[in-house]
């Protein structure tokens, strides 16, 4: 891997790399972009097969959350972290301490929170060392766990789907098939459930489908038929890339609305959705609710003026989707497009010291 290639062709800021041999740390910290805010993106802890697809994966994501965190209307920029590790089997107190030694070290340019095998237990541990870390337990004042603010923002980027496809957003009226019953398949599949719609849901795990079955009234399909299902909407809720060339021709929904990120295996994908009438609500545009209420702690969390920020992803997911409208541009472009925009209009605002 060219790594100052890769890195030059991301635009980047900055690359760090930390290394702690007694603790047996090894992570690398991506900062995309600051130049609305300190760069927040969360630190996912991963046993990878090899460096360099540890340094591919946060370079994307890395960029991804610069895009996220603008469309979100937030003061932050973009960054990610990866620790490389079995999150099984690799944590100690040592390794987040150390961890959060080096935050400190980068002077409050990077923000760390949890993601994909680490834990609010995990970000306590480095708070000891940098307060430059949210998404700590609510018990010391932090904002918890994301999730149940994911469902909800997805839940309102879903409402302004269905009024701009369907010209309603009666979910008594409206059709599921969710993909994952997780910690925000779980949040979601509740919701739509209470509000009336019919769900169908799958999981690789089937007690969380039976839970999704008996608890809301969903019900159950079997994994590898998720994505043949009649529904008006396919909300992807697992895993990455769900949407590529052998399951975009099966899909049978006229809506793309789900909370997992990177749901595209391309963005060319994203331009075949647009083409076969199938409407894409880009990924973090709709799952920005966990973010938005993480990000809320460094004012002082209230959890009533988050609920209020998530709520505004129902007019976040409806400019983008009244901009590619308009512009006859895949909603994927309009969305990079409009986080493009507020960021060159910030980025040219006088500094006020
Ligand atoms: P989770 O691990 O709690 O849930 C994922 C679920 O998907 C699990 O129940 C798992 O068994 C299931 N699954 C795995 N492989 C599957 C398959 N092949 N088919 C069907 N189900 C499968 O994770 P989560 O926190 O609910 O996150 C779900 C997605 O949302 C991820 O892509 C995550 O990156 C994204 N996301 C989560 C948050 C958050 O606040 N948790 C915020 C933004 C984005």
């Amino acid at each position: 891997m060219n790594l100052f290639e890769a890195v030059g062709r991301l635009g980047h800021e900055q690359v760090v790399f930390f290394h702690h041999r007694d603790s047996g740390l090894r992570c690398v910290i991506a900062i995309h972009s600051t130049v609305l805010g300190p760069a927040l993106g969360g630190l996912r802890m991963w046993p990878y097969a090899n460096e360099a697809d540890a340094v591919r994966d946060v370079l994307k994501h890395s960029a991804d959350m610069t895009y996220k965190a603008a469309l979100a209307g937030l003061n932050l920029g973009g960054a990610k972290g990866v620790l490389i590790g079995n999150p099984e089997s690799d944590k100690s107190e040592a390794l987040f301490r150390s961890l959060g030694r080096f935050i400190q070290s980068l002077g409050g340019r990077y923000i760390t929170t949890e993601d994909v095998g680490t834990t609010t237990d995990d970000m306590e541990l480095i708070r000891q060392e940098t307060r430059n870390v949210v998404g700590v337990p609510q018990l010391i004042g932090g904002s918890g766990d994301p999730s149940r603010f994911t469902a909800l923002g997805t839940l309102h980027g879903i409402r302004a789907c269905l009024e701009f496809k369907l010209g309603h957003a009666d979910l008594r009226r409206t059709s599921f098939a969710v993909q994952g019953a997780g910690q925000v398949g779980y949040h979601l599949v509740k919701s739509l459930r209470a509000a009336g719609a019919k769900v169908f849901v799958t999981d690789i795990n089937e007690e969380r489908v039976e839970h999704a079955v008996a608890e809301f009234g969903a019900e159950a399909v079997p994994m590898s038929q998720i994505y043949d299902v009649e529904a008006d909407v396919f909300s992807p809720c697992a895993l990455s890339a769900v949407i590529n060339e052998d399951t975009l021709p099966r899909l049978r929904c006229r809506i793309v609305a789900g909370g997992a990120n990177n749901q595209l295996e391309s963005e060319e994908l994203g331009t075949e959705l647009d083409r076969r009438g199938i409407l894409y609500a880009p990924d973090y545009a709709i799952n920005a609710g966990g973010l938005m209420n993480s990000a809320m702690e460094l004012d002082g969390y209230n959890e009533a003026r988050s609920l209020h920020r998530v709520a505004r992803i129902h007019g976040i997911i409806g400019r983008i989707l009244s901009l590619a409208s308009r512009s006859n541009i895949p909603t994927w472009q309009a969305a990079r497009r409009l986080a493009e925009e507020r960021i060159a209009a910030i980025g040219k605002l006088p500094r006020s010291s």
